[in-house]
């Protein structure tokens, strides 16, 4: 897989030609910086490929700042390519078990309106209920799609073997950390949100894959399908 990868992008998702329609990509996540910090760096390079990527970034809960900040994070991380991408919902932070129908409900309207290649979303294994959630529902809703699983450090301490890397440059995994940093201010005062968590996994992911700048973002990839 690692040499279809390195060759052709993601699966084949990546071959660039004149023809080619733009990758579409979807990106959920529950909250806030869920979706900069699982897949930040892999977001930074997909947007910069041509034809542009045409992508939807949906946060389900962001009340008050953290929904300014889900904003920035767009911007920060997607560039121009953030343009009418954001979705931002106001489910309940910390309650999404209770409000699964309804968060079901907004599921199905999105996979009305916009029919990703690519999906992003919290793995299986999250301890996080609300994140539990999400991974849940994109496995229901989305299924013609690659799912790419991403990974969020936490006291819960549930990071596993993720089977599917994308390696990035030192200068993406710094800018993905000063994005980080600088956007999401509400989180700062955390003792884990810090440069040396997110660059330290990533180093970690890197050395598991061999890296050539030496730093990765990892997933976990349940199904691939291969269309040869
Ligand atoms: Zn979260």
């Amino acid at each position: 897989m690692s040499a279809l990868g390195q060759k052709d992008g993601l699966l084949g998702l990546g071959r660039t030609g004149p023809r080619q329609k733009p990758l579409k990509v979807l990106c959920l996540g529950a909250h806030s910086d869920d979706i900069e910090i699982g897949c930040g760096a892999t977001l930074l390079r997909l947007a910069r490929r041509r034809p542009r990527p045409e992508f939807r970034w949906v946060v389900l809960s962001a009340p008050g700042q953290r929904g300014h900040e889900a904003a920035l994070g767009a911007k920060q991380f997607l560039g121009s390519a953030a343009t009418d991408a954001l979705r931002v919902h106001a489910f309940r932070d910390g309650f999404f078990p209770a409000q699964f129908a309804e968060i079901k409900d907004a599921f199905e309207s999105l996979a009305r309106e916009f029919r990703p290649d690519l999906v992003f979303t919290h793995a299986r294994d999250d301890r996080h209920q609300d994140h539990r959630v999400v991974s849940d529902l994109t496995w229901n809703t989305f299924r013609n799609q690659l799912i790419l699983e991403y990974e969020i450090p936490k006291w819960d301490g549930d990071l596993g073997r993720p089977n599917f890397y994308v390696p990035v440059s030192k200068a993406t995994a710094r800018r993905k950390t000063h994005g980080l940093l600088s956007v999401f201010g509400t989180q700062r005062a955390k003792d884990w949100f810090s440069e040396g968590t997110f660059l330290g996994l990533m180093r970690l992911r890197g050395i598991e894959c061999r890296a050539d700048d030496g730093h990765a973002e990892a997933f976990y990839a349940r199904k691939i399908t291969v269309r040869l």
